[in-house]
């Protein structure tokens, strides 16, 4: 029998209502002669509400409890969808991620899966029963409770479908699929049909939020089709998959990433070893970069400029003045009024001068950029955050992506 992994994200999840909806929707699958596994985010605005319980108690709560905590609102939507599924008569039971088995390492807060059990959701399965698994969280090697970062529902539930070996998942949102770029910003965006990995991995770590990054690795990793669709509608989303398309585009998509913090450290000496150590001490502390800019040398000294994400601020202000201290460096400086735009598309790799258009596009609206780093498929630009949805537009339009140019 065909397996479905149906993951239901926050606003699908929002209200009683809204479960039964959703409970409906599990049935139909079901009873379409699949069998089925359930994984759930907590109820919209639930995480938020959690974490600022937290965080009105303690300016640094303890990261352990703050896991235990935010666990808590998966474990109520899972119940509460279970028991709308068996009054509405297929049978179902939540599963917790340790009920679940999802055995993760011990960073919290932002965990990493290393194995899931499949046991306790096959033999579910074999009694006719609906594991409703509860998203977003794991247990480390000595039993503490973690979570996987926001958006880890969506984590969850592909490594759940690619430990089962299950045939599709499906993520339930509350747009129709992968938009060209945010259509809360851009009121000319609309669906695509097709995405590969490579491109949907480069639009969510650009800030895409419709799928959490991590997600899309592990789909590629395994295998895994990805349909992106909406809990509103019976409607085709779109599928995530495969690598390089026949009509690759040149430009999918647009990302705006607010989340972004530029850190500057000043007159750093010029020597070998200092900018590793500057960076060793952020990756010991599990602190992603994004952008890094140095300066030319003047007078044996030089000034480092990289970006990391907003949850990272007060650690990275922590580290890095340390680290500026044992070096000998001079001021250390964070910033959070920039945002990142960038440009995806796995077309790029065959044709020259995208982002001299990129920039002269932004030129054009008068908008500045502050920083710049490229891969193969993408161009993203650091701008101030007064420009942000504006560059969006731009991009968006002066790349054809608006509905009528398709
Ligand atoms: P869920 O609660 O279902 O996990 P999220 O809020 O995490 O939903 O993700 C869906 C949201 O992602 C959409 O409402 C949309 O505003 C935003 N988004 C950002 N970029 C895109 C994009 N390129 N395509 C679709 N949605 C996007
Ligand atoms: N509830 C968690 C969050 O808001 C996980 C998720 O919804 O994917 O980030
Ligand atoms: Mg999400």
């Amino acid at each position: 029998m065909p397996l479905v992994v149906q993951k239901f994200g926050g606003t699908s999840v929002g209200s009683l209502e809204r479960i039964r909806a959703v409970a409906q929707r599990v049935k139909a699958t079901r009873d379409a002669g699949n069998d089925v596994v359930v994984v759930v985010s907590a109820m919209s605005g639930e995480t938020n509400r959690l974490l600022a319980l937290g965080a009105e108690l303690s300016g640094r709560p303890p990261r352990r409890e703050m896991d235990t905590l935010v666990s808590t609102g998966e474990q109520v939507s899972s119940a509460l969808l279970s028991i709308a599924l068996t009054e509405g008569g297929a049978p179902a039971q939540s599963l917790t991620g340790h009920q679940t088995r999802i055995f993760t390492d011990g960073v919290f807060s932002k965990a990493r899966i290393r194995r899931i059990d499949v046991e306790p959701m096959r033999s579910s399965i074999a009694q006719g029963v609906i594991p409703v698994v509860a998203g977003f969280q794991g247990l480390d090697a000595v039993g503490n409770i973690t979570t996987l970062g926001r958006g880890g529902t969506d984590t969850t539930a592909v490594a759940v479908a690619a430990s089962l070996g299950a045939d599709i998942c499906e993520i339930y949102t509350d747009v129709e699929g992968v938009f060209t770029t945010d259509p809360g910003v851009c009121k000319e965006a609309h669906k695509i049909d097709r995405v590969t990995f490579e491109e949907m991995l480069e639009l969510a770590s650009l800030g895409a939020k419709v799928l959490q990054i991590r997600s899309v690795e592990v789909g590629m990793k395994y295998g895994i089709p990805i349909h992106v669709r909406s809990s509103f509608s019976d409607a085709e989303g779109t599928i995530v998959g495969g690598n390089d398309s026949l009509e690759s585009v040149v430009v999918r998509g647009v990302a705006l990433d607010r989340n972004e913090v530029k850190c500057t450290i000043r007159a750093l000496p010029d020597h070998p070893g200092v900018v590793a150590r500057v960076f060793e001490a952020l990756a010991e502390n599990s602190i992603s970069v994004d952008m890094i800019i140095q300066t030319a040398a003047l007078d044996g000294r030089t000034d480092l400029t990289f970006t990391v994400t907003q949850t990272d601020f007060d650690a990275t202000r922590d580290v890095a003045t340390r680290a500026a201290q044992e070096i000998g460096a001079g001021e250390v400086s964070l910033d959070n009024s920039v945002v990142k735009v960038s440009i995806v598309g796995a077309g790029m790799r065959s044709h020259a001068g995208v982002a001299a258009r990129m920039f002269r596009m932004l030129a054009d609206h008068k908008i500045n950029i502050d920083a710049i780093t490229t891969s193969e498929i993408r161009v993203s630009c650091l701008v101030n955050q007064a420009h942000g949805d504006q560059a969006v537009g731009a991009l968006h339009a002066g790349f054809g992506l608006t509905r009528n140019s398709q």
